[in-house]
């Protein structure tokens, strides 16, 4: 017989969206459970997404800096090596630490971790299947879906996971590859082509749309691609690839138009999907459009009392957005008020220079019509970015042309990833461009910038 167990609340996966909603339902006295499938809890983000590509790729600008920026310096290095195994070794680490740390935060929260598979048999009962075999039913009175994303597949470029790969292939090359193919100029695209780059490989990007980082400020855009290619990425947009042939160790990609090309890794990066199926949702009567499941904005299913968070229900793929999901839906569930300001979310791509924006781009405010102002400062004329040495890059405000209200805030700078939390800040509180240029900014450091961009909405910048 199956054995059965009890809960407030249990979280079906164990991602960023799903292990905050499990620690936040503890806070709230829920005696709460979380269903994870995989040896480890943190899901994509901790184990095979945000950490691990961004551990590659603090090894990789480290590695650059040593090889090509230190002599600036007066640093004086013989050309330096790198032991693809012993940096996979530290980025498995930093992941182990990570999520051993989640695991801590269990404990400590006395939350259940109930390892395996897990399905929706009733509105308020799951049945968690182990990788034996075993079976455990689980009752509770609210239930949290979180169960994420995975990559999409193309149809003609179907990943072998040795040579045609997708983001977690990417993450455990096992040495620099001669050429990298990558099918797909998004995030995943420039930030896994990064440190291979960086690191030694050629890498070509292949782009279906006219630009890399669609939908993404376009004048940061245009920086962005030029520096890029001045590092060595080839980037080809308005590509149509129609296939890929492994031929032993190397792929022959196959484009539209164009000679095949040669690599010897393929890493498809077209996008993620939600990741639903076989979970007994549908079943339950939850509506779902092409996979995602559909919340009100409770982010309840409108079915018993289940809800809903994270990349499966749609909306921008990020950790911190499923993060602040898992959070405001649990305290709809304990009868609070939950709250996440989509307006507010910051996106950060971590290349080098980093991309970093919050709220609308400028191509959003002339299609709705809307009149603002633009304030624009660069790092050549930020001091900290010039003792850096990092003079490439602006900050970009866009304001409200009447109320003077930040409606967007957009980055290509050194550490970019860190300062566009000020921008999220100021637009969380309904800030004024005045506001962050009348507030008083360390010197010298780089959120100066945003400073004197945002005085430069009102023509005072002081440094340019
Ligand atoms: P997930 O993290 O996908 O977690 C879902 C969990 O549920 C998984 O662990 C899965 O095993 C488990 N699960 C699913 N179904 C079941 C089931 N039926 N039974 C048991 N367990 C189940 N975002 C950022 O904000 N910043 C970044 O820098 C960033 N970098 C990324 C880099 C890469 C290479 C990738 C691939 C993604 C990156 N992301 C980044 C996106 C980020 O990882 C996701 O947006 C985030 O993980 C979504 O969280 P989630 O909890 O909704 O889902
Ligand atoms: P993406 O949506 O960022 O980029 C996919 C790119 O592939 C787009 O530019 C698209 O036009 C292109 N494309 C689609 N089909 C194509 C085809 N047939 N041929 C050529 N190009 C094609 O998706 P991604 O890079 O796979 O990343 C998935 C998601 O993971 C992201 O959207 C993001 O939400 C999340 N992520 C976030 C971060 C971060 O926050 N730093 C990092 C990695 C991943």
């Amino acid at each position: 017989m199956a054995d059965e167990k009890t809960f407030d609340l249990v979280v079906l996966g164990g991602g960023p969206g799903g292990y905050v909603a499990a620690i936040r339902a503890a806070q709230l006295g829920f005696k709460t459970a979380c269903i994870e499938k995989e040896a480890a809890l943190g899901g994509t983000c901790v184990r095979i997404g945000c950490i691990p590509s961004k551990a590659l790729l603090d090894s990789s600008e480290l590695f650059e800096q040593i090889r090509h920026k230190a002599k600036v310096h007066g640093i004086q290095v013989a050309e330096p090596q790198i032991d693809v195994a012993t940096l996979h070794k530290r980025k498995d680490g930093v992941v182990k630490g990570l999520t051993d740390g989640v695991a801590y935060l269990f404990k400590k929260n006395k939350i259940e971790w109930l390892r395996g598979f897990g399905r929706m048999t009733s509105p308020e009962t799951l049945e968690v299947e182990s990788a034996d075999g075993a079976k455990t039913t689980v009752r509770a009175k609210h239930v949290v879906l979180a169960p994420g994303s995975v990559p999409v597949e193309l149809p003609f470029l179907k990943f072998d996971h040795e040579r045609i790969i997708d983001s977690t292939g990417a993450l455990s090359i096992p040495q620099v590859p001669g050429h990298l193919v990558v099918v797909g100029g998004g995030v995943i695209g420039l930030e896994l082509g990064s440190v291979w780059l960086r690191l030694g490989a050629k890498v070509t990007v292949l782009e279906a749309m006219p630009t890399i980082l669609t939908g993404m400020d376009g004048e940061v855009v245009k920086t962005a691609d030029r520096i890029l290619r001045k590092q060595g990425f080839d980037i080809r947009t308005g590509q149509r690839v129609t296939g890929a042939e492994r031929k032993g160790e190397t792929v022959i990609v196959s484009v539209e138009g164009q000679e095949p090309i040669e690599c010897d890794y393929l890493l498809v990066s077209v996008g993620r999907r939600a990741y639903t199926e076989g979970m007994g949702i549908a079943e339950q009567g939850i509506r779902m459009e092409r996979g995602v499941i559909q919340v009100d904005e409770r982010y309840h299913t409108g079915v018993g009392n289940v809800y809903a968070i994270g990349d499966a229900i749609g909306g921008r793929m990020l950790a911190h957005k499923a993060e602040e999901e898992g959070v405001a839906a649990v305290e709809f569930a304990a009868g609070k008020h939950g709250h996440v300001n989509y307006d507010a979310v910051a996106n950060v791509v971590y290349t080098w220079p980093e991309i970093a924006s919050v709220g609308s781009t400028e191509e959003e405010l002339k299609a709705a019509g809307r009149e603002y102002r633009v304030g624009k400062f660069p790092f050549s004329a930020n001091g900290r970015a010039k003792a850096m040495g990092e003079p490439d890059g602006f900050v970009k405000v866009l304001a409200d042309a009447k109320t003077d209200r930040v409606l967007g805030l957009h980055m290509l700078g050194p550490r970019a990833s860190d300062m566009i939390a000020e921008a999220a800040l100021a637009m969380e509180f309904q800030g004024a461009a005045e506001d962050i240029g009348r507030t008083v900014h360390a010197h010298p450091t780089l959120p100066e910038a945003v400073k004197e961009a945002a005085l430069a909405v009102g023509g005072r910048a002081i440094h340019i």
